[in-house]
């Protein structure tokens, strides 16, 4: 290599060295990530194919370390086994070249091969001496730990107690679940940028009243070290853990590396409560994992297959306020492009005010943003010290210019009567599938009844005219009678769902059809006192008054919609196969739309939820299904899928 090119990949050495210890620092010392995890592994990826290449490796390159130094304020814990880092591959090719080297280490007898998640929250290991809880550290750099005893002793998934004479430690990485993570994230003033962190910075936290308040989690993985025992291979060491009292997770095993593609190209992520960055692929034997051994870093026995990265950041370039149904003002992030999952993202939702300044979001700012299930993805929190410029706090609604309100941590639009993107809102949510539902009435074809015909009550839909329709442009003669026919067909209309279409703040679909349940009649319902209506489960003080106040502001609303052929119809059977159930749809069903599988469990007597709470009896997992059937595997709920579902409709 020539002089001055091997002083630029020196230079480039060494930056990239710098930079990469910086962030492990903050990763794995301060718990403070500056960079998302995808932007540390490229850069690391960088490094290692230059250290190759040049065969030239900076004395403090962390391809040769594990983890960060074990903070001093915790006292340092030695394991008895050194622990390591994983390799890692982001290909089918890699892992198959993988495969293939363990393959021939085992001399032609073909090696077991295992799949795990790769969970992503912080290595811990746990000691017992003579069946006691006795000691909890984390990796560190792998050979010295930060003992976190008094910390993991918060853990509920530790067991405190074990039947296992001597010395015994064991492995398993501690994690937030998604659930605590939403819930803790929901009123945190520093909200945490993702559940790793969450884990890693309540676990490495000096107050154990910190660990405790974040609810973490324990999945066990391996045995370390057993003094009165042994295992032999990674599925003996799972069943032994399980046979302990250890929580484990999924665990398969096969001697096929495509049957293992298969199934990791099977995972689906979303149905899971927890983070997975990859999945973890382990020869089973002991005796070949001996023989293939481990490089300064990671053994040679195992492999991680990484998957496409959940979180990135980027840069905020403003945010915009959006006026809802209710008139809410809802803060969006205008974001610059990024890549996400496969798909460019260019804005964020935030939840309100509140939310920007607890996330310290400013325009100019680097954030982090996370995928949800939701189109838009969430902004977590900014990277401190960046931004410019303050996000200011709007006083009028952006749309009609009136001053707005504050109602609890939201902004209002005090004028919402009579604001255009307000009343547009508010119509398109009447027409809605779970409301009216009229077939091919959009939002802009509202806007245009809006701004060219002067709609502005959602009962005035039902007053088009067929020369109304003609005189606006792109409606012809088919199109114009579709229309009419899809609103007088929607004159037919169960009570929950005339419920739902009146917009009453706070008030949706699960809500709207307990309420037609009790009441039976909107003219009851409209007379119901708050403190009558603050009785019903899931009611709070608010709520009941909104919807009183609601009522009360609109005394002639029902009328107007009654005058023009509105008829309820019976809403719901009073009793059949679902009587007194409370039932959770999730994932795709083949047969029908959810709103369809919805509708026939409530003329059969169930009551239908959007999540899974400590009501739900029972949970209808279709394809795909989310992580509403993780929750509901975890709680014991009854799960019944696609065809179980139709055989009972059918009964
Ligand atoms: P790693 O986290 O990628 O893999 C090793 C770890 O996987 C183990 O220590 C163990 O805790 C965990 N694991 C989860 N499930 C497992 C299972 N079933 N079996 C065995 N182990 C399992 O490697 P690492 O060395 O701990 O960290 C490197 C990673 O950390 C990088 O890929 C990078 O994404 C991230 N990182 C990020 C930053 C940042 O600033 N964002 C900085 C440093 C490191």
């Amino acid at each position: 290599m020539m002089k001055s090119n091997m002083d630029d990949i020196k230079k480039r050495l060494s930056e990239l060295t710098d930079k990469l210890n910086d962030y492990a620092y903050r990763y794995y010392v301060l718990d403070d990530p500056v960079v998302t995890d995808d932007v540390y592994d490229r850069m690391y990826d960088e490094l290692v194919l230059l250290e190759k290449q040049s065969g030239i490796v900076m004395p403090d390159s962390p391809s040769k370390r594990v983890g960060g130094e074990p903070v001093k304020a915790f006292a340092p814990h030695t394991h008895i086994n050194r622990l390591y880092s994983l390799d890692k591959c982001r290909s089918f090719d890699e892992l198959r070249e993988w495969a293939e080297k363990v393959r021939k280490a085992a001399d032609g007898k073909p090696p077991l091969f295992t799949l795990e998640y790769k969970l992503d929250g912080l290595t811990l290991v746990v000691t017992y001496i003579d069946g006691e809880f006795a000691g909890a550290a984390t990796r560190g750099n792998g050979i010295v730990g930060e003992t976190v005893t008094a910390q993991a002793r918060t853990i509920k998934t530790i067991p405190r107690h074990i039947d296992v004479q001597g010395r015994v430690e064991v492995k398993g990485e501690c994690i937030m679940r998604r659930s605590s993570f939403r819930k803790y994230n929901e009123t945190a003033e520093e909200p945490l940028k993702n559940p790793r962190n969450g884990a890693a910075g309540a676990l490495r936290n000096l107050d154990p009243d910190v660990t405790a308040s974040r609810n973490l989690d324990m999945v066990f993985y391996d045995v370390n070290y057993i003094e009165t025992d042994s295992v032999h291979s990674q599925q003996e060491g799972v069943n032994w853990l399980k046979k302990h009292g250890f929580y484990t997770e999924k665990l398969s095993i096969t001697s096929d590396i495509d049957e293992i593609i298969k199934q990791i190209e099977e995972v689906d992520r979303d149905s899971l409560d927890f983070d997975i960055d990859g999945m973890v692929v382990k020869t089973d034997n002991y005796e070949l994992r001996d023989k293939l051994g481990f490089t300064d870093k990671f053994p040679r026995w195992a492999i991680a297959y990484k998957f496409e990265a959940e979180e990135t950041t980027t840069k905020v370039i403003d945010v915009v306020w959006q006026v809802g149904r209710t008139g809410k003002l809802t803060p969006l992030a205008l974001l610059e492009p990024v890549e996400l999952c496969g798909a460019t993202v260019r804005r964020a939702t935030l939840n309100n005010y509140g939310d920007i300044l607890r996330k310290k979001v400013k325009k100019g700012s680097t954030v982090f943003i996370r995928r949800s299930n939701d189109v838009i993805p969430e902004i977590l929190a900014a990277v401190e010290g960046t931004g410019t410029e303050e996000i200011v706090k709007p006083s009028v609604c952006p749309d009609c210019g009136a001053p707005l309100v504050e109602n609890g941590a939201h902004l209002f639009c005090s004028n919402k009567e009579n604001c255009r993107t307000s009343i547009i809102a508010a119509i398109s949510h009447f027409a809605s599938k779970d409301c009216m539902d009229i077939d091919g009435l959009s939002k802009s074809t509202i806007t245009k009844f809006y701004d060219e015909l002067g709609l502005r009550h959602a009962y005035s839909l039902y007053d088009i005219k067929k020369e109304d329709l003609l005189g606006l442009e792109s409606f012809k003669d088919k199109k114009a009678d579709n229309l009419l026919s899809a609103i007088e067909n929607s004159k037919r209309v169960r009570l929950s769902s005339f419920i739902n279409a009146l917009g009453i703040p706070n008030v949706g679909k699960v809500l709207a059809s307990d309420l037609a349940k009790i009441y039976g009649d909107i003219n009851k319902l409209a007379a119901a006192s708050p403190e009558e209506l603050a009785e019903i489960d899931d009611i709070g003080e608010v709520v009941a008054e909104d919807i009183h106040e609601f009522f009360k502001k609109n005394q002639q609303l029902a009328e107007e919609y009654f005058s023009r052929g509105i008829t309820i119809i019976a809403d719901i059977k009073t009793s059949g196969v679902f009587d007194g159930q409370n039932v959770v749809l999730t994932g795709t069903l083949a047969s029908m739309p959810r709103n369809k599988a919805a509708a026939l469990i409530e003329e059969r007597g169930g009551r239908v939820q959007s999540s899974v709470t400590g009501e739900t009896t029972l949970l209808i997992a279709g394809e795909k299904a989310g992580s509403k059937l993780a929750k509901a595997k975890a709680a014991g709920i009854r799960i019944i899928d696609e065809n179980e579902f139709l055989s009972l409709v059918n009964a």
